[in-house]
């Protein structure tokens, strides 16, 4: 763990420690634009691509190369922006932070502190108003609640009040890597759908190879990718099972527990935020976790978090 602090709050001023969103039209811009970039152009570039795809090389390779950049991607989100950034639930060293980070961004999902920053305010207000993706909060009549699906799975992201680092992360801003890793946050993510042009150009050693390996690993990975991470946010603070009383609307549901790498026992993970393992017991399915576990196989993880089965049991419903 890099150990090195950035002086961040003596470049602040008292208003801007104070406040816990900052709203103006600079953040709104960047907003936009990465809205554009990983929203709308990866259904565009979905859609030119699929007229193209006879004509373009699809075997085992580019099976290969989408299973590989989604793996390394929801690793990055799951494992390291979520339970180790966001939660802090266990430690490693920051070799693997650093991959992690750069695993994350692929995804396109937003830098590593903006992701953090947003889904801990989701976690302190989740389902109140200031939560930054409820789909709860439009009203109760069914055309309310597809606005609230709506706005909760993707369009919350064009524009939004944006969290206080300062007061939402100053854990990871401290860490000078991490900032350094993080403003690289473009590069990454166009490394996400430049690696898999490039490896499917070298195998069929062909722009078209080229071609397959770009839309197969990355364009429609990103969609894919995206959309099974947002529906988290969106369908299981509506529908699913829920095995804890929790004060917001979380939900688990198992069928898509391998798809999300673990993300789907939301009702868990917000019952116990704080644990590495969002399935609780191993029976129920958790990539995500089964990472961590990796990781500590090989002493690269440690100090990992998970409620003893009592604290679980205590909890539970119908317990
Ligand atoms: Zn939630
Ligand atoms: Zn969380």
């Amino acid at each position: 763990m890099n150990t090195e602090t950035v002086d961040v709050e003596s470049i602040l001023t008292d208003d801007t420690k104070r406040k816990k969103v900052v709203d103006n039209p600079f953040l709104h811009r960047l907003q936009k634009r990465h809205f554009i970039l990983f929203q709308i152009l990866p259904i565009i570039g979905s859609l030119i691509a699929l007229p193209l795809l006879p004509y373009i090389p699809f075997g085992p390779f580019e099976i290969f190369l989408f299973v590989l950049f989604w793996l390394m991607t929801g690793f990055g989100v799951s494992s390291g922006y979520h339970r180790l950034f966001t939660h802090r639930s266990y430690k490693t060293h920051e070799a693997v932070q650093v991959m992690l980070v750069i695993w994350g961004a692929m995804a396109g999902q937003g830098g590593v502190i903006s992701w953090s920053a947003l889904h801990r305010r989701h976690h302190e207000l989740s389902d109140k108003p200031g939560d930054p993706h409820s789909p709860n909060l439009f009203g109760n009549n069914w055309r309310d609640r597809i606005r609230g699906l709506v706005h909760s799975h993707v369009t919350w992201m064009y524009k939004h009040p944006y969290p206080s680092v300062v007061h939402y992360v100053p854990d990871l801003i401290k860490n000078k890597t991490l900032i350094k890793v993080d403003q690289h946050y473009y590069l990454w993510a166009s490394l996400g759908l430049v690696l898999p042009a490039i490896l499917g150009g070298l195998y069929h050693w062909s722009l078209a190879g080229a071609l397959a390996g770009f839309i197969w690993g990355g364009v429609f990975r990103i969609l894919w990718g995206g959309h099974t991470i947002w529906s988290i946010n969106s369908f299981l603070h509506c529908f699913g099972m829920k095995r804890f009383q929790t004060e917001e609307h979380s939900h688990n549901f198992g069928p898509i527990a391998l798809l999300s790498f673990g993300e789907s026992w939301h009702n868990n993970h917000h019952a116990f935020p704080a644990s590495a393992s969002f399935g609780l017991e191993w029976y129920r399915l958790d990539p995500g976790y089964w990472f961590i576990q990796l990781l500590e196989v090989f002493h690269l993880a440690w100090d990992v978090k998970v409620p003893t089965p009592d604290k679980i049991e205590a909890r539970e419903i119908n317990a």
